[in-house]
């Protein structure tokens, strides 16, 4: 069995520079890369499309299943540029953000999102550049917003702009955005995530984008602004998946509230079916390290004690000096970390409710597998629900979807403990279907003869429909039967 079906949580890594030669996609493939994020914040829809290209080749030779997802810029507020570089600014110096200012200098800045006067008033307090410089707001006059900075420090062109405690105005999807989801439907990713959203509405917005684009990529909303943790539920109602996405999230709500924050992301992510990504800086110091600090292996363990989905690698992988082993150390971490879990099933199990025949199925296969202590949970799926739905709860029995849909295969490739496997169906006789599915496992690497195994499936065969069976058989015995 390969190192990648052995471990559950997934890896996704940023693409970029450090990431886009073929030899170098195909060595991240290969330590275990799940799934790439590509930042629409760069590059050129033709960029995407070549990496996207690239990648899917790489996947082809190392023989892995690997997703792709597409990460909208968002909108991202920013100052403007200075007329001569960088500036100084000192503590206690007072600053001006001005709406009409086209180059800044040492004691004013231009502004890429005009409104931001009209979200914020004297007492506000801006975090410039992921908060490295601190403004508090002393008036705001017209197009001007006075500010006194917190500490000495410096400040560059089109730095980012958060408002500590949220609050700001700006649409989640921009006119660009838009154009992206466009792109990103064009280029089939299988998912697009959202940054910024503050609601469901957001979520919906995106999806109905996405749905008239010809795309069914699953969407994942960056959880990163104060509203989106006041509306968590209805953006977990409205979307897929979602991503911690601690670097925005730490500057809105201040870095100390972010891990308990992370955890209950996590858990009401799992309640509600939904894929969860653990984002930012889980690796940073690899950008230029070829080892990870013991904060960010414990980052990363507990994380993926959280219960995750998947770790997300950025700049690490997208710009850094030691993209592979990156990967490696995070696959290592992530399977040392499962190694310690445990799986209290009953006590989570007796609180879902569902009403749903192919959920219920998904649910008394789980309840088997977990019983019986299964090798292995083999899903015969269109859709992938079925595996999503099993892998909330943690059994610590890997579940295979077995699938003919080449997209499917993409989609369940970022759920923890889920492992897509290709089958080709022979024909639509039931007892043959079952045996194609045995053989796909055994080809797999992930089941051998004489292994008790629990299997779902859709009958009668050849139906597009829901799963409605559940079947425990021996490994090969159907075989000797015949
Ligand atoms: C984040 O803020 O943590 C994040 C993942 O978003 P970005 O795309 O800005 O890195």
């Amino acid at each position: 069995m390969t190192a990648s079906l052995q471990r559950s949580t997934k890896i996704v890594a940023t693409l970029g520079p450090a990431s886009s030669s073929p030899e170098r996609m195909l060595a991240l493939v290969a330590a275990g890369v799940d799934v790439v994020r590509i930042n629409f914040s760069h590059g050129t829809a033709d960029d995407h499309r070549q990496r996207v290209d690239a990648l899917r080749a790489a996947a082809h030779d190392a023989g892995r299943t690997v997703g792709v997802m597409a990460d909208l810029q968002g909108p991202k507020i920013r100052i403007g540029k200075f007329a001569a570089g960088p500036v100084q600014i000192k503590a206690n110096q007072e600053f001006i953000l001005d709406a009409a200012c086209t180059l800044g200098d040492e004691g004013r800045v231009g502004l890429d999102y005009p409104d931001l006067v009209k979200d914020v008033r004297a007492g506000d307090v801006l975090l410039l550049d992921d908060g490295r410089t601190v403004f508090d707001v002393l008036k705001v006059q017209g197009k001007e917003i006075l500010c006194r900075n917190r500490h000495d420090g410096e400040l560059s062109n089109n730095k980012g702009i958060n408002k500590q405690g949220g609050g700001l105005t700006a649409p989640a999807l921009t006119a660009k955005d838009m154009e992206d989801i466009r792109t990103a439907a064009s280029i089939g990713t299988d998912y697009v995530a959202v940054s910024f959203p503050k609601s469901g509405d957001d979520m919906r917005l995106a999806r109905a984008l996405l749905t008239a684009a010809g795309s069914n990529a699953l969407l994942v909303a960056k959880i990163e602004r104060v509203e989106a943790i006041e509306n968590l539920n209805n953006i977990l109602e409205a979307t897929d998946g979602v991503m911690v996405a601690r670097g925005d999230l730490a500057v809105e709500v201040g870095d100390a509230a972010v891990p308990a924050l992370q955890k209950r992301i996590i858990r009401t992510a799992r309640e509600f079916n939904k894929f969860v990504i653990t984002a930012t800086q889980m690796m940073e110091s690899m950008i230029h390290s070829p080892v990870p600090t013991r904060a960010e292996v414990s980052d990363v363990a507990n994380a993926v004690l959280d219960g995750t989905d998947a770790v997300m690698l950025s700049a690490e992988t997208a710009t850094g000096d030691y993209p592979v082993q990156t990967v490696e150390a995070m696959a290592r971490i992530c399977v040392e970390a499962e190694k310690s879990s445990d799986f209290p099933l009953d006590t989570h199990f007796l609180h879902r409710v569902f009403t749903r025949i192919d959920q219920s199925i998904a649910m008394a296969a789980l309840f088997a597998a977990h019983h019986l202590k299964v090798k292995a949970i083999a899903s015969l799926t269109e859709s992938g629900s079925t595996a999503l739905w099993m892998s909330r709860l943690n059994t610590g029995i890997p579940i295979y979807a077995l699938t003919q849909e080449v997209r499917t295969r993409y989609k369940v490739s970022i759920f923890k403990g889920v492992f897509p496997v290709m089958m080709r169906q022979s024909g639509q006789d039931r007892d043959q279907v079952l045996l194609d599915a045995e053989e796909a496992l055994i080809a797999a690497g992930a089941v051998e003869v004489g292994d008790l195994i629990v299997l779902t499936i859709g009958e009668p065969i050849g139906k597009p429909g829901g799963t409605n069976t559940m079947k425990i058989v021996k490994v090969g015995e159907h075989r000797s039967n015949q």
